[in-house]
């Protein structure tokens, strides 16, 4: 936990937040300035800053996350026609809180950037 990490207040209860799913190793909400019709956050419950050490253990937790975000894309009904997994990593592509979580977008055409 990193006190200033909003995704870690929220994951620990200190700051409200409407959360779509839960588990012991990730949860998920919606981002607050959506870019495309469903824009949800999957986030790790511990404070991973990116993936650059590479552990077996945050291997383990990038798969479920994953996981946790086709099964998401299925419960919103955007499995069938496609959607999108991005993940900012570093400030060229404007990753502005600095815990890992990947960005599913969809529910309608994305352009290149949506
Ligand atoms: P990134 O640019 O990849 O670091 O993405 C951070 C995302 O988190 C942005 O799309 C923000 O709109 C979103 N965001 C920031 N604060 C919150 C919050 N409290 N609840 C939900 N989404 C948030
Ligand atoms: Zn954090």
């Amino acid at each position: 936990m990193e006190p200033s990490c909003i995704f870690c207040q929220i994951a620990n209860g200190v700051v409200e937040a409407d959360i779509l799913y839960k588990d012991d190793l990730a949860f998920v909400i919606k981002d607050l300035s959506p870019r495309a019709p469903i824009h949800l956050l999957i986030i790790p419950m511990q404070h991973l800053e990116s993936l650059e050490n590479g552990t077996q253990a945050e291997t383990f937790v990038f798969g479920h996350l994953v996981q946790v975000c086709e099964k998401m894309a299925t419960n919103y009904n955007t499995s069938k026609d496609g959607y999108r997994i991005a993940i900012n990593q570093g400030k060229n592509a404007g990753q502005t809180i600095s815990h890992l979580h990947l960005h599913l977008l969809g529910g309608g055409m994305l352009g290149p950037e949506g």
